[in-house]
């Protein structure tokens, strides 16, 4: 999955905080705010990005710089006189895939990625991410009928309403809809794809942030820490999410458990971050590499968007005591959730585990956390039982 993140514009309206620094590269809680935008492609599998740089193109290098370890590769295109929203993916359109997500630098809007791509957008058309807001006046309404959207940008109107989120699923073949040069997604294509009846949209409820004005820029410093930090649900993979068949490392040999996908939903969806945590002795026996073990992990990923599901991240113990001698995350010990906690602002008290041994179960009390064995049944009834 590919994403396209348009950085290049002037950020005029935040006055002389932008007179240095890019509105995406302004400090949120000690980070750019543009990090948190990546991270949350990033939680959903996202592994390639785009950023289209402009006004003070630069300043990127040190975000990729200061993050390298923490974030996918990202490539820049720059462009050198402002294209507009339009304009900057033509000019990138030589590096753009066939479909593409495509999200402002400015606005953070916490959705399911994997759900929102889970089917491909219309034919040379788009899908737009919309939000339910009480008063769309300052943004534009959206009007759908059934899934597409008939009117866009109608300002003015007062009242709650569906406004653009500024998350698009764009497929390429659409882009021939704009003029060359400079031009706009917003007031060129979208328009003329919805009266070709070939713009959908989809509404998401959640964290939506925009920081395109200082009061908004302001509260970020304490919405932003305070949306991240929730509470984990640590699962063990074999015997959890698949059938335990003894060091498996290839899909063919990989059965998904009844309800393993549907219960890693429920739980992204009801704002747990969701980690598996795997012994994986086959490593240290030389069974198979941890090449394939990742490769794994990143098929497991590609089957769970199509279910619109996702894990935030994978940690693997690849040692065993008699092979690679001893360390500090093979469970029993509490080394991968550990490190967990060190990654990501979890909420300890209301974080827990579901594993099938009693070793997992004994990592999750060495950690402090609750822990719970699954033997047999359907995972989503399990999750529902632990977190009602
Ligand atoms: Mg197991």
């Amino acid at each position: 999955m590919q994403a396209v993140i348009l950085v290049g514009g002037r950020g005029t309206r935040l006055g002389k905080l932008t007179a240095n620094c890019p509105k995406p590269m302004l400090p949120v809680a000690g980070r750019p705010f543009l990090f948190y935008v990546i991270e949350a492609l990033q939680r959903h599998g996202v592994d390639e990005i785009l950023l289209l740089t402009g006004y003070l193109g630069a300043t990127f290098d040190a975000l990729i710089a200061e993050y390298s370890d923490e974030l996918c590769h990202l490539r820049i295109v720059q462009e050198s006189v402002p294209l507009g929203t339009g304009g900057a993916l033509l000019h990138a359109q030589k590096y753009l895939a066939e479909q593409f997500l495509v999200l402002n630098g400015d606005t953070l809007f916490d959705i399911n990625f994997s759900d929102f791509c889970s089917t491909p957008p219309p034919p040379d058309g788009a899908r737009l991410a919309l939000r339910r807001v009480e008063d769309a006046s300052r943004y534009g309404k959206v009007e759908l009928h059934a899934e597409r959207v008939v009117t866009m940008n109608e300002k003015g109107a007062s009242g709650d309403g569906l406004i653009n989120g500024g998350i698009y699923y764009v497929h390429k073949g659409s882009l021939s809809l704009l003029p060359a040069g400079e031009s706009s997604l917003e007031r060129q294509l979208f328009p003329a794809l919805a009266a070709q009846g070939k713009l959908e949209g989809k509404a998401y409820a959640g964290f939506f942030l925009d920081i395109g004005v200082p009061a908004d820029f302001e509260s970020a410093q304490v919405l932003i820490p305070a949306q991240r930090t929730r509470p984990a649900v640590f699962l063990d993979r074999d015997g959890v999410i698949n059938e335990d068949r003894h060091y498996v490392f290839r899909p063919e040999e990989f059965a998904w458990m009844p309800g393993a996908r549907e219960a890693i939903r429920y739980l992204n969806e009801r704002g747990y971050y969701v980690f598996v945590v795997t012994n994986q002795a086959g490593i240290a026996r030389g069974y198979y590499g941890r090449d394939d073990v990742d490769a794994l992990h990143h098929w497991m990923q590609r089957e769970l968007a199509t279910a619109g599901a996702h894990i935030d991240r994978f940690y693997l113990c690849p040692h065993h005591p008699d092979f690679s001698g001893p360390c500090d995350c093979r469970k029993p010990k509490p080394g991968m959730l550990e490190q967990c906690f060190a990654d990501w602002p979890l909420v300890r008290a209301q974080s827990f585990l579901i594993g099938d041994k009693q070793s997992d179960v004994d990592a999750a009390s060495a950690a402090g956390i609750r822990g719970f064995l699954f033997e047999s049944g359907n995972l989503l009834d399990c999750v529902k039982a632990l977190t009602s």
